[in-house]
């Protein structure tokens, strides 16, 4: 207060009334006038009234720009984390959205009016779609794995065998030792960081030993002199030696991903059961188009048990989610008929995209944008799976390649990121790009203007 008067600067309301009227709530238009305050009063230099309603101001846009809302994806990345990994099919999304806007029989039976179980319509399909005797579904992929590996630990009975190979870190502040210390497991390292064999295994299983858990390898590859064991084999092994056996895997497809132009294979979860795995688990949200979500396939008695954990309470899912998710799975199960099925989910329709289509849409879109000063031509890109998904695959694509001139790239990056509709692409070389392969179609007419208005010079400057 001291400092405050003595610097004589304006008070909140001065500075609020200078403002322009807010679409935040005016609370916390408040709070940010007083954070610039308090700034202008330990700043090195006084600020003038001037200078302080503008920096209030930019601190109103900045906070604004953090509100989630719509992005045109140009990156080329299908399953993009920062992005909100993958959009949902268009039911999936009206489907939370009535959810969330009624009442909904969420936990009663309509049939006996008594109590009902939470997502057992869901439960039901997914244990169809991955060809497992049960499912069930959680908070994301993590929450399934940790609630898989508990379900094993048991007094002395603590040790996770893992490949040394699959000790990995997916993404942010996903590690498998971390993951399996959360769960009150221990890790026990098996075989070589390139070679682990099924004798590797065969040799550590004791008297410690709870579970052998395989994780897929989904953010990189390794090639040369390399090894590890199948899921077959240690699914063999695991029910020899009378061993639980869980698989993490990841994105866990749907859809067979070689038939999409990918280079790899990346492993259903009915191949994984078929396969012997007692136990998999994958993320709803990456290449099952879904919402967030981990889900749990397997034995009937492992998925009952695992429900009972407390823990499986703290990681529920809500209505909203599970709205989504029941008709993301039905899209799968009824995929043979793609105009109702899994033609109908966004990454179903991003794989599938041809270069042809492609190209028919960049040339429409160069032809209403123009380009001013600068340049946009329409060049081939490379798409990635992304979401830490396939990284040796890539899809061939169309891009708008575009020079900006005047503007720099990291400038018209930024008009593009901060307009109405904001677009994010990628910088490369010495050109702006825009993989035309992971925006909507519908979203066209949005991108030309974009294009349009950040090729405008800036008539405030
Ligand atoms: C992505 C991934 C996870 C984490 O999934 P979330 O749903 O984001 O929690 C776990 N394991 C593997 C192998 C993954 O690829």
């Amino acid at each position: 207060m001291k400092t405050r008067s003595l610097r004589n600067l304006p008070s909140v309301d001065r500075v609020l009334t200078r403002l322009e009227p807010q679409t935040l709530p005016r609370p916390v238009v408040v709070d940010l006038v007083r954070q610039t305050l308090r700034e202008a009063r330990v700043a090195e230099k006084v600020p003038s009234e001037n200078e302080i309603v503008e920096q209030a101001r930019l601190a109103v846009a900045g906070h604004l720009a953090r509100k989630i809302r719509p992005v045109i994806n140009g990156t080329g990345v299908l399953i993009h984390t920062n992005l909100g990994r993958v959009p949902l099919a268009e039911p999936a999304a009206q489907a939370a959205a009535v959810a969330g806007f009624d009442y909904n029989n969420l936990e009663i039976d309509l049939e006996s009016g008594g109590r009902g179980q939470r997502g057992a319509y869901v439960e039901r399909h997914l244990a169809v779609a991955c060809g497992a005797e049960a499912a069930t579904v959680v908070n994301n992929c993590a929450a399934a794995l940790v609630l898989s590996v508990r379900r094993w630990i048991r007094g002395e009975r603590r040790e996770a065998l893992v490949s040394r190979g699959e000790s990995i870190q997916i993404g942010g502040g996903f590690r498998i030792p971390e993951m399996l210390e959360a769960s009150g497991a221990v890790l026990r390292d098996v075989g070589t960081t390139n070679k682990t064999t099924v004798a590797d295994f065969s040799k550590a299983i004791g008297k410690r030993t709870a579970l052998i858990l395989r994780v897929h390898r989904s953010n990189f590859f390794m090639s040369g002199f390399v090894a590890s064991p199948s899921t077959k084999e240690l699914a063999l092994l695991a029910r020899k030696r009378r061993i639980p056996f869980v698989e993490d895997l990841g994105s866990g497809a749907m859809m067979n991903t070689e038939a999409h132009a990918l280079q790899e294979h990346e492993p259903r979860p009915a191949e994984l059961i078929a396969d012997g795995a007692g136990t998999v688990c994958f993320s709803g949200d990456k290449l099952f188009g879904g919402p967030q979500a981990g889900i749990i396939a397997g034995r009937r008695s492992v998925i009952a048990s695992i429900k009972k954990d407390p823990m499986f309470r703290a990681f529920r899912c809500d209505k909203l989610v599970l709205a989504a998710l029941q008709e993301t799975v039905d899209l799968h199960l009824r995929s043979v008929d793609t105009q109702t099925g899994s033609g109908a989910l966004p990454i179903v329709q991003m794989l599938e995209a041809s270069e042809a289509s492609l190209r028919i849409r960049a040339e429409r879109l160069a032809q209403s944008i123009g380009s001013a000063g600068g340049s946009l031509v329409i060049a081939n890109a490379s798409s990635q799976v992304g979401g830490g998904t396939m990284p040796r695959s890539s899809l061939r694509s169309i891009a708008l390649q575009i020079r900006p001139d005047p503007w720099s790239l990291e400038a018209f990056a930024k008009r593009l990121r901060l307009g109405p509709t904001p677009v994010v692409g990628y910088i490369s070389g010495r050109s702006f790009w825009i993989d035309l392969r992971t925006v909507f179609p519908r979203q066209d007419h949005a991108l030309a203007e974009a294009l349009r208005a950040a090729f405008q010079p800036d008539s405030a400057a």
